[in-house]
């Protein structure tokens, strides 16, 4: 809708689920760039009260939502007097996801995004999408109530964002394949011996994006290349066995579709996710942003390699849980989750971590799932199988 006299668009309203997080805090920073454009009408976090209150005392939506309940009385104390509403809990961040937002930014960490996010396309409105997990665990659920309720989805990881940036859509037969790129993360260069003794703080640190601990650590084993790949199988109208990963350390060329003439088509950028934010938040126009602008040959080369898949076998165990159906990928996410946990708090070990999900897999064997209440109890089934693991070592 535009305002033809002055050409100047309505602000568009905007839901942020996980404001507290990474991708929040780098939405919010667009926001707070560009006040004209955006009305944030709700915010979101679980632990985080003391920024969930500053961000809402800056942005002053209608309704704040923290998940943890036992946090409801502080944050209501942080926002007396402020005319907000306050709530808690899985109920209270469905209500915000039923907002009638232009743009829901799906920002929480985990499967504990799958409700909300699902409540959010089920409105039919835009869903932007960065939790990937609840693709991960629930994908064909997804596609089936977007095709329901009309709700269009643009996906927020950045290789997600690039590919949907280049894939012509109304042609997919012209579409060979997708190339998936990876930083390789901080242990690209590490021998296992090294990554044995691989400290959280280490595996934090990734070489060229600052993200949230969890994303961190699923860099460093790859295990986010493999989330990726199951992410981009539900996304786009592939093959999984047209879906490849190449290693691009500069973290520049963002993802690429290979069409059947030979052509190749990519989106880059410097490495900065404001920019995939920012597409998402401004679709189907573009905005400005102040992220710094790529100068190719500042960044002088860009290299490529094979994954190594001794020394990262997360890419392969994902892509045989993407093989065996809905099930496998929904173990695959909790085994994940629950040994990221215990890694970044000391108990285990970082190569641990898909050893663990590798055992979880091979134990685990669960029926049909008809339902999101199967989705549940297969990840609830997992994360127990895990901790059952977790406390014997
Ligand atoms: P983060 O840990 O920085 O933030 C997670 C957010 O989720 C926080 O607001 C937190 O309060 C909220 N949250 C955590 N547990 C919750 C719970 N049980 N209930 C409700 N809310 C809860 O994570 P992040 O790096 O911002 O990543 C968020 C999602 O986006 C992940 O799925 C990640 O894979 C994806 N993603 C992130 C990046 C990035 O640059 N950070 C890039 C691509 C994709
Ligand atoms: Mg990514």
């Amino acid at each position: 809708m535009t305002n033809s006299s002055t050409n100047i668009s309505p602000p568009k309203s905007l839901t942020l689920l996980g404001s507290t997080g990474s991708i929040g805090q780098n939405t919010l920073n667009l926001v707070r760039d560009s006040p004209e454009k955006f009305e944030v009408i709700a915010l979101t976090g679980n632990k985080n009260v003391k920024l969930l209150i500053e961000q809402a005392r800056e942005f002053l939506p209608k309704l704040v939502v923290v998940a943890d309940a036992a946090l409801y009385s502080e944050l209501k104390r942080g926002l007396s007097g402020a005319d907000i509403q306050v709530g808690c809990g899985l109920a209270a961040l469905n209500d915000a996801a039923e907002l009638n937002s232009d743009i829901v930014i799906a920002g929480i960490v985990g499967i504990a995004g799958l409700t909300p996010t699902l409540t959010a396309i089920k409105q039919g409105g835009i869903v932007a999408l960065a939790n990937k997990e609840c693709l991960v665990c629930a994908g064909q659920l997804f596609i089936d109530e977007i095709v329901k309720s009309g709700a269009t989805l643009i996906p927020v990881d950045s290789e997600h964002n690039a590919i949907f940036q280049v894939f012509d859509f109304e042609k997919a037969n012209s579409v060979e394949s997708l190339t998936l790129t990876a930083s390789g993360g901080p242990f690209l260069n590490m021998s296992l011996s090294e990554m044995a003794a691989a400290t959280p703080m280490q595996a934090k640190s990734h070489p060229n994006w600052k993200m949230g601990a969890k994303i961190s650590v699923d860099s460093a084993t790859m295990m986010n290349k493999g989330l990726e790949l199951i992410e981009a199988y539900y996304l786009f109208p592939v093959e999984e066995e047209q879906i490849n990963i190449v290693i691009h350390p500069q973290s520049v060329i963002h993802s690429l579709v290979n069409y059947k003439d030979g052509s190749v088509l990519a989106q880059l950028g410097t490495p900065d996710m404001r920019t995939p934010i920012s597409y998402a938040l401004a679709w189907p126009e573009r905005m400005e942003t102040n992220t710094s602008k790529l100068d190719l040959a500042k960044v002088g080369n860009l290299s490529f390699q094979t994954p190594d898949h001794r020394r990262f076998p997360a890419i392969n165990i994902s892509r045989n849980c993407l093989k065996g159906g809905a099930v496998p990928p929904i173990i695959l996410n909790a085994a994940n989750e629950i040994a990221v946990d215990a890694f970044l708090k000391n108990r285990i070990r970082f190569l641990d971590i898909v050893r663990i999900v590798e055992e979880v897999l091979a134990k685990i064997h669960f029926g049909n799932l008809n339902s999101i209440e199967d989705i549940y109890s297969c990840d609830i089934e997992a994360r127990e199988k895990s901790l059952e693991i977790l406390s014997g070592l």
